[in-house]
């Protein structure tokens, strides 16, 4: 069957990229292909991230908070977050919310079933999956396109997490207040933070965050989150509603060279995450309209990817070349920053939406001498 796009992969980036084709009269005459191996009806992740105005997908804003706190074994600080908010949006109530729309849609025909080769042809892609072959002059794909990234060669640490939804019986937690890091805990040479997202104040997320490329067994999370909730939480009872437990890579490797003239990579598989933080949704989202876009103006795809190239991406190198290189440590980097500048000046700065007078100031916080090493390091190679 043939289509002028095939998205490929409907989870963020995918259905991200699909909703918005679903909902612009440009592509009503256009035949828009999903294909998605999985069924998309579990809480499989929770996505925050941080907004100063309403987003597309602000109806189904789960939690929203207008106070965070951040803790570490020298800092214990409220940000001042004004003029954003912290949201969140589970990944069940995205999925349920954009998968129906997408369905039905008249310009685009969902595809259950599994990519098993992507390949050029004179015409445009073809792709062949366990459920029929498609065509397309371009294709989206949203999982990487490299199964093993060299680790020695590029700049790489997994973030790895675990969370479980903890339910109580009695009041405990303020909604109106999440944890957006908490370093206490042992670091164990890694960086390890957790994150607290109360729903009400018997219920909260309550997640592990750890970047170091050795993924733990499951046991050892259970064990380091359990910990958490009786020591730092001082919670002995409590049941858990939902778990959820999930890799990425934090990472400068060029994922969008494997970018053609026909097949582009969006999301994870794009590169799109935040090589220093692993933040993604709302960068999905500013590459998604980037896309629309250029796809609406003529222009080539190709300047879709722009904003993750430049200055920004050089920052994210410094910061990870001295975090893994350099023995500066996650907690010491974020304390600094968070001690020194004002929150809303660290999201704007990682929304990369400063002006260099801005970063500068911004650089002045953490330890300067590893950054400096790293940075001279970097544009020596
Ligand atoms: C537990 C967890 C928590 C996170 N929390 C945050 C957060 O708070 N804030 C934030 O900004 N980011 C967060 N992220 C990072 C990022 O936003 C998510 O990983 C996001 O889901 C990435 O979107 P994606 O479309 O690239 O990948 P996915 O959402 O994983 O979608 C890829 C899709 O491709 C499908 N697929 C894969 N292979 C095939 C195949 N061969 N054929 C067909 N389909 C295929 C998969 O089934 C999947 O649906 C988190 C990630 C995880 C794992």
């Amino acid at each position: 069957m043939n289509f002028d796009f095939i998205i490929l992969g409907g989870g963020a980036a995918g259905l991200s990229l699909a909703y918005r084709m679903a909902n612009d009269d440009f592509f009503s005459n256009k035949k828009i292909a999903l294909i998605e191996k999985g069924e998309k009806n579990k809480n499989d992740r929770t996505w925050c991230f941080w907004e100063k105005d309403e987003g597309l997908f602000e109806s189904i804003i789960d939690k929203r908070w207008d106070n965070l706190h951040f803790y570490s074994k020298t800092l214990d600080k409220v940000l001042d977050i004004y003029p954003y908010q912290y949201k969140m949006i589970s990944g069940l109530s995205f999925y349920n919310y954009t998968l129906p729309k997408v369905k039905e849609a008249n310009n685009i025909i969902y595809v259950k079933g599994s990519v098993e080769s992507i390949q050029e042809v004179h015409q445009g892609v073809e792709v062949k999956t366990t459920a029929g072959t498609y065509s397309a002059p371009i294709v989206f794909k949203s999982f990487p396109s490299v199964n093993e990234i060299d680790k020695k060669e590029h700049l790489y640490v997994d973030q790895h997490f675990k969370g479980y939804m903890i339910a109580l019986e009695e009041d405990r937690f303020d909604p109106n207040e999440a944890t957006f890091m908490d370093f206490r805990i042992d670091q164990k040479g890694d960086a390890r933070f957790f994150y607290v997202l109360p729903q009400t104040a018997r219920k909260a997320l309550v997640e592990v965050a750890i970047f170091s490329n050795n993924i733990l067994k499951q046991e050892e999370y259970d064990s380091i989150l359990q910990d958490y909730i009786n020591t730092f939480l001082g919670i002995e009872q409590y049941s858990i509603d939902e778990e959820e437990f999930g890799v990425i890579p934090m990472t400068t490797y060029p994922f969008m060279e494997a970018n053609t003239d026909k097949v582009f990579h969006i999301g994870t598989g794009g590169g799109v995450v935040k090589p220093s933080s692993g933040y993604a949704f709302k960068r999905i989202q500013e590459h998604s309209d980037q896309i629309i876009t250029c796809l609406k103006e003529g222009k080539s795809l190709k300047e879709s990817y722009k904003g993750l190239n430049g200055r920004f991406l050089l920052y994210d190198k410094v910061m990870l070349h001295a975090m893994l290189h350099n023995g500066v440590s996650g907690e010491e980097i974020f304390t600094k920053l968070f001690k020194k500048k004002k929150a809303s000046s660290i999201f704007k700065f990682l929304n990369q939406k400063t002006h260099f007078l801005e970063e500068l100031s911004i650089f002045t916080a953490p330890p300067m001498w590893p950054f400096t090493k790293s940075f001279f390091t970097l544009i020596s190679k």
